[in-house]
């Protein structure tokens, strides 16, 4: 099992999460951030959101390979 990160609409834009993500992979599209390939699960940008806005999601390993 993995886990995946997603931010949803609710996102205010502050950037604390692509200020924080050691890896640089989340960045502003349109009116909110997402999360971009190079994801390693840290779980930084879920903690750190003031809003709440970061999801975890865990993913099965079937779906992984995909
Ligand atoms: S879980 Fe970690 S590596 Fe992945 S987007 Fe969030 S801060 Fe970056
Ligand atoms: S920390 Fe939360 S509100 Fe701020 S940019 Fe990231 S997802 Fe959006």
């Amino acid at each position: 099992m993995d886990k995946s990160f997603q931010i949803k609409p609710t996102c205010v834009c502050c950037g604390a999460c692509a200020a924080d993500c050691p890896v640089s992979c989340i960045r502003r599209q349109g009116q909110q951030y997402v999360i971009g390939r190079g994801c390693i699960g840290c779980g930084d940008c879920y903690t750190i959101c003031p809003v709440g806005a970061v999801q975890v999601r865990v993913v099965s390993e079937e779906e992984n390979t995909l």
